[in-house]
């Protein structure tokens, strides 16, 4: 695939945690886009990858859960961005999302790792939670964040030293968040 559009000039995040950038990405809420809004659709994205085979389908339930798992992993990252743990309530409903894609533990030719279990969709879509683990694991996945203005909520990649980049770009939701509480605070005075 095609390196994706980054705003800000930033370069994706590395190799493999671009995986689940990409995948979060695909829902941009300011701009009303949604690459994967059907089973078919996520079927196609999933395939581009090389994630499922050409005889694999998304099923209703696979496609209810992979939407909730992007739901789940937006708002890891937006907790990355914050540096606060999402309470437990969501916590929970994040381990339900999570839950939809079991892993095991692999031999693997590069030594043993997380991979996902199941077949077909549910493994590949499962191939995107291995990445969350392996991450973690790196210690790569605590810079995959998502843009705090609540509009965007793009996913981006902070390679700043002390990790303290909170917006996808500062020209463009950096500026609107600054221009807004100074709009505030110029209210608050009069
Ligand atoms: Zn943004």
């Amino acid at each position: 695939m095609a390196a994706s559009f980054q705003p800000g000039g930033r370069a994706p995040a590395p190799e493999p945690l671009d995986l689940v950038q990409d995948f979060v990405n695909t829902e941009i809420p300011d701009w009303n886009r949604d690459d994967i809004a059907t089973p078919e659709a996520l079927a196609a994205w999933l395939r581009a990858r090389g994630l499922i085979c050409a005889a694999d389908v998304v099923d209703g339930e696979t496609f209810v859960a992979a939407r909730a798992l992007r739901a789940a992993l937006r708002e890891l990252a937006l907790a990355n961005t914050l540096d606060e743990a999402p309470a437990p309530a969501r916590r929970a409903a994040i381990d339900a999302a999570f839950g939809a894609f079991p892993l095991v533990v692999r031999a693997g030719s590069d030594g043993p790792g997380v991979a996902p279990a199941g077949s077909g969709a549910r493994r590949g879509l499962g191939a995107i939670v291995a990445v969350v683990a392996a991450a973690r694991a790196a210690g790569t996945w605590e810079r995959l964040k998502a843009c705090r203005q609540e509009t965007c909520g793009w996913l981006f990649y902070d390679v700043s030293r002390n990790r303290s980049s909170s917006w996808c770009s500062m020209q463009v939701c950096g500026g609107r968040e600054k221009s807004r509480a100074y709009r505030r605070r110029r209210a608050g005075r009069t």
